[in-house]
């Protein structure tokens, strides 16, 4: 039987996948195929249904710059508006017939002699000369380190997965977790439930969101107005450029984030009214140690006496509900995990085995080492391969802001190739190697080295205590991506 074979094979058809698909085919790459094991399109917006699924960064920076659509019902814009953009992006670039869904890669081994690809999927066996990873790092849920998950007799559901034949109103329902996901759905639960009790473990930082309609003239005027759509992309990216990128990669050294934490704890103390609870809400680590979260009424929900707010770490996940350490069994009907997703755990980056030269696993290696990528794009030892979001390559800012860093470095490389007619194409060992020597002298000003991040229980750092997001800002990753030196790869015309 013979194999199927593409040119390209995109992993991942979420918004990393959508933008390497438009970008590899409008740089002349024709024969491309992306596969996701979900059912459609949109990654993420396609996964998270829960309600109150929302942007946390403004709609206008929150979507590619040559495709940016005037008509955003909301600053904000809810999580089902993305997941139709996400369609819209596939419908206006004619993407479908090149991508098949209800496919899982499980694994990809670089085949040294024939210098291919070759990739299993549930689906079958497919192989391809390049393989670009756009599996994303908020793409697969982690459930809790908890004794007895699964013991739960009644309904449980991660955030990510929502069951909305699972009804709640009415219901006794218990979420773990205070991360961004909660922090939306927290809100819209508690209106209809009989009683919701919120397992926290660590505080968030919660700031108000400046979330508001767009009216329809405001929309026809961004749709009309030459240059309105640009300017309102680059006064909210700025935004986000501040609140994410700049207080995290140089919080240590920039006037503002202080200023921040103060209107933080302002709002707190307006919006709670109970002052144990404000206490407990209250974040003892720096603002910036993890991604804080952005909702207007999130704060106030625990006034309600239908709220509690738990704090005392669980004990144990059990047939009626779950047990705290000092003896508690809270009873419940619904549990959600709110408990986030595996983001640099090892079989999470990439999301399958990935066997590069001499077989060796890039999961292991990283894992045995520590996570290291040429600007989050390119490892030595795996030729032909690329990932969209990897170590190092993202510095916090909007997603699509990374995407087309990385796709123009990646489609940089690919002509380069096509232009020699090389077959094989690696960075060196060296160019990775000076990229993250030059991280390393900035991590001085970054804000996780701060004593008070090691309490933040923030998903940006790894096992190892490292936090492999890029310190940069988004003009300078732009710069880099387009600019680096081509000698950083080798180009050979056969591996044999
Ligand atoms: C609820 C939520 C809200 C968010 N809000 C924001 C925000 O406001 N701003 C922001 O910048 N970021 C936000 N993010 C981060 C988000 O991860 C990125 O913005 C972006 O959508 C990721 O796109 P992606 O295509 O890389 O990954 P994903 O959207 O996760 O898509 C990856 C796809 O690859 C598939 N896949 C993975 N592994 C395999 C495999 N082995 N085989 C087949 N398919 C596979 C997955 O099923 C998924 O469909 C949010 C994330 C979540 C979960």
């Amino acid at each position: 039987m013979t194999t199927e074979h593409h040119e390209i094979i995109v992993v991942g058809a979420g918004f990393a996948g959508i933008g390497a698909m438009i970008s590899l085919r409008e740089a002349g790459f024709d024969d491309v195929l992306a596969v996701d094991d979900a059912s459609g399109p949109g990654g993420v917006w396609h996964w998270n249904t829960y309600p109150g699924v929302a942007v946390d960064i403004p709609s206008y920076s929150y979507q590619f710059s040559f495709a940016q659509r005037p008509d955003w019902s909301r600053s904000y814009a809810p999580g089902a508006e993305l997941k139709a953009y996400a369609q819209w992006c596939v419908d206006e670039y004619h993407l479908a017939p090149h991508m098949r869904f209800d496919t899982r890669v499980t694994a990809a081994t670089y085949d040294e002699g024939s210098d291919v690809w070759r990739i299993t999927t549930s689906g079958g066996a497919l192989s391809a000369k390049w393989l670009v990873h756009a599996g994303g790092p908020l793409s697969q849920p982690k459930l809790p380190d908890i004794d007895g998950v699964g013991a739960f007799a009644g309904d449980t559901m991660h955030t990510s997965r929502w069951d909305h034949s699972v009804e709640l109103t009415g219901k006794r329902v218990g979420i773990i977790g205070t991360g961004a996901s909660a922090v939306q759905v927290i809100p819209e639960i508690a209106e209809r439930v009989e009683h919701l009790t919120v397992f926290q473990r660590t505080p968030i930082w919660c700031l108000p969101k400046v979330d508001f309609a767009i009216p329809r003239p405001v929309q026809a005027g961004l749709a009309a107005i030459p240059g309105a759509k640009a300017l309102s992309r680059l006064v909210t990216q700025a935004y986000v450029e501040y609140t994410f990128p700049v207080i995290a990669h140089y919080g240590a050294s920039v006037p503002g984030r202080t200023l921040f934490e103060r209107a933080a704890l302002a709002y707190l103390a307006q919006q709670v009214d109970d002052p144990a609870i404000r206490e407990k809400l209250t974040p003892r680590y720096a603002l910036g140690c993890k991604r804080p979260s952005f909702h207007n009424w999130y704060l106030r929900t625990f006034n309600r006496t239908d709220v509690t707010l738990e704090t005392t770490t669980i004990d144990a996940i059990t047939p009626d509900g779950v047990r705290t350490v000092d003896g508690t069994e809270h009873s419940l009907d619904v549990l959600v995990l709110a408990t986030g997703f595996k983001v640099t755990d090892k079989d999470a980056l990439p999301t399958y085995a990935l066997a590069g030269r001499g077989g060796i696993d890039l999961a292991e290696a990283w894992d045995a080492d520590r996570l290291h990528s040429y600007q989050g794009v390119s490892v030595p030892g795996y030729p032909n391969f690329f990932t969209v979001f990897g170590p190092y390559g993202y510095n916090g800012s909007s997603y699509f802001a990374l995407v087309e860093n990385s796709m123009a470095h990646i489609v940089r490389v690919l002509r380069e190739a096509r232009r020699r007619g090389s077959a094989v194409v690696e960075v060196t060992t060296e160019a990775e190697a000076e990229y993250m020597a030059g991280l390393e002298r900035r991590k001085r000003h970054q804000i996780f080295w701060d004593p008070s991040c090691r309490s933040a229980n923030s998903y940006y750092f790894t096992k190892q205590g490292d936090v492999p997001l890029r310190p940069s800002t988004t003009v300078e990753a732009a710069w880099r991506s387009r600019r680096f030196p081509i000698d950083a790869y080798s180009f050979a015309a056969s591996a044999g």
